[in-house]
């Protein structure tokens, strides 16, 4: 009767186990959301103070110290925004860049060039 006793202890620790890794893992799911809240909650806050800011209001110094990063930051975004802008418009065409194709073999060379560098004909 001991050996079946012991079976079944052995089968409720690794039921218990069991349990408490799954309640273990639905808690951390938990704390990760109301992590989210509360870093949702702190944003806000953030966002209350950076507006009045915006607005023209002088706040305490630490306040505006972070300022200072949410427009160096700001800063940053216009001028990857410039940059994408750049990278969008069409390139100027290939007259512009002051080069010409050869006559002989169609390699494109500088305007100033005297001779063609692919096969070495003068150029008119
Ligand atoms: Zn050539």
């Amino acid at each position: 009767m001991a050996f079946l006793d012991k079976i079944n202890d052995f089968a409720k620790t690794a039921t218990e186990k069991t349990n408490n890794a799954i309640e273990t893992t639905k808690l951390s799911a938990k704390i990760d959301s109301e992590q989210r809240t509360l870093n949702d909650i702190i944003r806000k806050i953030g966002e209350y103070y950076v507006a009045r800011i915006d607005a023209g209001e002088t706040l305490d110094e630490e306040v505006m110290a972070i300022y200072e990063g949410v427009l160096a930051s700001r800063n940053k975004i216009t001028e990857m925004r410039a940059e994408i802008e750049s990278l969008k418009a069409p390139k100027a065409p290939a007259e512009d860049s002051g080069s010409k194709f050869c006559p002989y073999c169609g390699k494109e060379l500088d305007v100033t060039a005297k001779f063609c560098l692919n096969c070495g004909k003068q150029q008119p």
